[in-house]
């Protein structure tokens, strides 16, 4: 047993409660309360319970954090730094959030319902990997020199933007915000970062956490607050150079719109899937596969945009294939998140659960079969949970098919040949991730090609790794976290012209 299974995670969040949870901004190095001294309640939706107040940031507490950004980057306190001391200070700070590994996991379980030991073994390392990793790459991304003609030299650097505004969900907030900070910070730039109102903690941890590892006030500052108010003043702002957006289809669209009536900030979208996942009946391992689509769909309580809710399989297996997923689906009965053992924990909010209840009367009523699962699940318990549900038998009209459900509900959707399914699978606005199961590896190759997806997975779904990009196609946006691509999005291309003759 890991020393971390034998922690008793209730009295740790009890006491960390007790303590008292910090939801003040954190700005040019210091903590601050909102300007105009608002805040707003967090509960948990673990169990309900009040979290503490966190600061409700305003426009003008964004003008602040986005002053402070700007000067931290105009005077160099940061991108005028050799890079070995750049990498160094991000280095450590990978290192400070792996030595508040129980800390942070604990806050990230609490504010947004994950199990314990999720937390533990993906999010914080996760965190800590990117911040390493792009630490590591400071001195790995290198300038050009242009093959022009003799009497003049062309170089092609590339420059920080400046000021990067990120906002982020509440699904993988500490990753999330890692995705983010890391590239941004690695290429020089300073960050405003707006969490989601629905998991705060985190981020501020990691701002502080930053500050103590030895990157200088200013470079890293994030305000709390909703949407419409911190986030829609940073889209905005006039002095943010680009902005970083994960969340769904719908603000993403919003934040174009904000950009293009501001100061026509570069904008990238991470949004919202509905990732198909297409199951031909020369597939070597039915069990294998129905094991990997509960895991995957499963995992985070369904929460995750890349997770594979849509399901497409050959006619003549659809029933076997239903009845082995519908026998994964019990394996992943909700239960207290901060209990080490347990696989799948609470939806993030009551809205969320209302959401997710919604789709699946939908569903029923829509006329698919519901194979597991269906109903809301430890309402003693004061939180929201939602069974693993699995329908079968639906068509790629339905909302389930069609609608970003962000729970833990598939979709399997019958077809009749490989012509069909392709056709199936790119019939949605949505185009994040997708995964073929064939034994053949001519069609693995021709239906992995036709697939209009950021990623395609071949008989697997679970590989990840920082080297690869990550982001979609259509309406699952238009950028690239993850990967040394990443840099693309927080530095400028600038041409210098020398003069030879
Ligand atoms: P959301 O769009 O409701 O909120 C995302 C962030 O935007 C939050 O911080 C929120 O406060 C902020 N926001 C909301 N309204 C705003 C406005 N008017 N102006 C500025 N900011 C505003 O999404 P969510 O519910 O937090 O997250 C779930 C969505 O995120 C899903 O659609 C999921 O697929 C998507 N997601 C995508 C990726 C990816 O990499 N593609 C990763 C994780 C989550």
């Amino acid at each position: 047993m890991s020393s971390s299974a034998r922690i008793d995670w209730a009295a740790r969040a009890a006491a960390c409660l007790a303590a008292g949870l910090d939801g003040r901004a954190l700005i040019d190095g210091r903590r601050q309360a909102a300007q105009d001294g608002q805040t707003f309640l967090k509960r948990s939706p673990v169990d309900g319970r009040a979290l503490g107040e966190v600061a409700r940031g305003q426009a003008a507490d964004v003008d602040a954090a986005v002053r402070a950004a700007r000067t931290a980057f105009a005077d160099g306190r940061w991108a005028g730094r050799p890079p070995a001391a750049r990498k160094r200070v991000m280095q450590a700070f990978a290192d400070k959030v792996l030595a508040a590994r129980e800390e942070l996991a604990l806050l990230e379980t609490l504010d947004m319902g994950k199990p314990i030991a999720h937390s533990l073994a993906v999010d914080v390392p996760s965190t800590a990997r990117t911040l390493a990793w792009y630490g590591e790459a400071v001195d790995k991304v290198y300038g050009e020199i242009a093959p022009t003609g003799p009497s003049a030299l062309a170089l092609i650097s590339r420059e920080p933007v400046g000021v990067v505004g990120a906002i982020v969900p509440w699904n993988y907030p500490m990753i999330m915000a890692a995705w983010k900070l890391g590239p941004a910070l690695a290429a020089g730039n300073s960050v405003v970062l707006k969490p989601s109102e629905k998991s705060p903690y985190t981020a501020l941890r990691l701002a502080e956490l930053a500050l103590e590892a030895g990157l200088p006030p200013g470079v890293f500052n994030v305000v709390p607050g909703y949407g419409p108010e911190a986030g829609e003043a940073l889209a905005r702002h006039m002095d943010v150079d680009v902005l970083g957006f994960t969340g769904s289809t719908r603000v993403g669209r919003h934040m174009l719109v904000c950009a293009g009536q501001s100061n026509l900030k570069r904008v990238y979208n991470e949004l919202g899937g509905k990732s198909a996942f297409l199951v031909f009946p020369d597939t070597p391992d039915l069990d294998r596969c129905a094991q990997t689509l509960a895991g995957s769909i499963f995992f985070n309580q369904g929460e995750s945009c890349n997770a594979p809710s849509r399901v497409l399989v050959q006619a003549d297996i659809a029933e076997d294939f239903g009845r082995r997923v519908a026998a994964e689906a019990p394996k992943y009965q909700p239960a207290d998140p901060l209990d080490p053992s347990t696989v799948m924990g609470a939806l993030v909010d009551e809205g969320q659960l209302r959401t997710v209840l919604g789709y699946i009367e939908a569903g029923r009523a829509e006329g698919a079969q519901c194979l597991a699962g269906g109903r809301q699940a430890r309402a003693e318990s004061g939180g929201v949970y939602v069974e693993p549900t699995v329908f079968a038998g639906a068509h790629n009209g339905m909302s389930i098919a069609r609608e970003e459900i962000f729970g833990p509900v598939v979709t399997l959707i019958p077809f009749r040949d490989e012509a069909e399914a392709l056709a199936l699978a790119n019939d949605s606005p949505y185009g994040l991730q997708a995964s073929v199961w064939t034994g053949g590896l001519d069609r693995a190759h021709r239906v992995a090609r036709a697939l209009q997806a950021g990623t395609v997975h071949v008989n697997q779904y679970d590989e990840d790794d920082l080297t690869v990009p990550f982001g979609g196609v259509k309406q699952s946006g238009n950028g690239r976290d993850k990967s040394l691509h990443a840099f693309d999005k927080v530095t400028e291309l600038k041409t210098t012209w020398i003069r030879l003759g």
